[in-house]
């Protein structure tokens, strides 16, 4: 994503591109829901109209998030987009993404693993397993997820209750259309289990399942043997078991330095609850893009970190939003459930606050709980966001019932 918005917004023609990429380290692969911005986005990287994309992705029309079995008023309930039932983003297949960037991607491709990459005067220098080092202007590193989280580097989302998720592929229930995108308007659903919680996403190769846990309180052997009873209870009689991913929850403290932008899974991520990972990319690599290009080269050292603390706030907001759907607990009262909500949750307080965090994403968030929880809110509060708009708290409010 980073390569093709370079190769589209770049004002010289004749700039220079590297794409790095060590092909002995696979990509995660999976990352099938989205935001609508994606929709506009990738029209804008390509070039290509809505309809074309979509069905390059063989994607579907994601109008939503359905909770079932989360809060604690015992119903039902859908996160729209809004405005509703007209605002939609992509259930997508990732491979085919990354192949249709590819394609609007203006770069030398190099299949090399990078061991270091450091800060020298004017950009950064790359270091390579068997070839020469190369110093550029700008590195976006997306090396995926850190080996481990360092309190020093990594604000570490401790609140957020989950930390391993097992992937399955069942056939699809959406039938492709022959001559054009699938317009059947379809959401994820998010469905609260004993241990945890299952992604079901709708694609027309395949429908894709994700049982979301945490590994110290459940093990593997309780999730399989739920997992194949809901999949039963859903009537899917074929699975293909994919992966178990244990994945870490962070915001990474130096997302941009001026030279280096860490983005994707190598800057933050928090379990896949809201979709929040492709979002929170095109965030990045829009943010670094915007001043880079649009700004003068001397604003640069006085830009970075300003730049740097709006994405850790972001990120982190898109955390507590995220974490915040545990805090009323669900229809299991589990050891998971009650983990959740009265051991990880209550922990939000202290893992963001400003001092720890260098940022104001806490008093932003709280900002909004206060806000739903008002009588009414004023017309001037409508439009106020944390990471996500004040419809996506109300709704989350009102369905979870907190
Ligand atoms: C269970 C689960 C569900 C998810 N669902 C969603 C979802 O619904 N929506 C969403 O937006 N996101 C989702 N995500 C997030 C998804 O993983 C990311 O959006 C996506 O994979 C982006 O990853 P990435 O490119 O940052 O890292 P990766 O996919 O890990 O890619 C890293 C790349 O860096 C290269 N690399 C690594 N080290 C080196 C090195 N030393 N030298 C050279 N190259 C190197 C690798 O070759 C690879 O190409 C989900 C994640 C998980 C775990």
């Amino acid at each position: 994503m980073a390569a093709a918005a370079v190769s589209r917004l770049h004002p010289d023609r004749d700039h220079e591109l590297h794409h790095i990429y060590d092909s002995r380290i696979p990509v995660i692969g999976v990352g099938e829901g989205s935001w609508p911005s994606l929709v506009p986005h990738l029209q804008q990287l390509t070039d290509l109209p809505d309809d074309t994309v979509q069905q390059r992705l063989k994607g579907t029309r994601k109008y939503g998030v359905a909770f079932e079995g989360w809060g604690r008023r015992g119903r039902d309930f859908t996160h729209h987009f809004m405005p509703r039932h007209a605002s939609y983003a992509y259930h997508l297949s990732a491979d085919l993404m990354a192949d249709l960037l590819h394609e609007n991607t203006r770069a030398r491709h190099i299949d090399a693993k990078v061991l270091r990459i450091t800060r020298v005067e004017g950009g950064a220098r790359v270091e390579f397993e068997g070839r020469a080092p190369e110093r550029y202007d700008l590195v976006f590193d997306g090396r995926g997820f850190p080996r481990e989280i360092d309190p020093d580097r990594h604000i570490h989302i401790s609140f957020v209750p989950t930390d391993t998720a097992v992937i399955r592929r069942c056939p699809a229930v959406i039938a492709d259309a022959p001559d054009g995108p699938v317009l059947q308007h379809t959401v994820t659903r998010a469905v609260a289990r004993p241990h945890g919680w299952i992604f079901v996403i709708p694609l027309v190769t395949h429908t894709s399942y994700g049982y979301i846990f945490n590994r110290a309180v459940s093990g593997l052997p309780e999730i399989e043997s739920d997992f194949d009873a809901f999949l039963e209870a859903d009537g899917v009689a074929e699975f293909d078991q994919r992966a178990v991913i244990p994945f870490p929850n962070f915001v990474h403290r130096h997302i941009y330095d001026g030279a280096v932008a860490r983005i994707g899974n190598a800057a933050a991520f928090m379990e896949p609850l809201e979709a929040t990972a492709i979002v929170s990319a095109q965030f990045q690599i829009g943010m670094v893009l915007q001043t880079r290009l649009n700004r003068p080269v001397e604003h640069l050292e006085r830009d970075a970190p300003v730049v740097n603390r709006f994405l850790v706030s972001e990120m982190l907001c898109y955390g507590l939003f995220v974490g915040w759907h545990y805090s009323c607990g669900s229809r299991y009262d589990s050891g998971f459930w009650r983990y959740a909500r009265d051991e990880a949750w209550p922990k939000y307080r202290n893992a963001a606050a400003p001092e720890a965090v260098g940022c104001a994403a806490l008093p932003k968030f709280e900002g909004m709980l206060e806000l739903v929880n008002q009588p009414v809110i004023d017309k001037a509060d409508w439009n106020r966001m944390c990471a996500v708009p004040l419809t996506s708290y109300a709704q989350m409010s009102q369905g979870l019932g907190c």
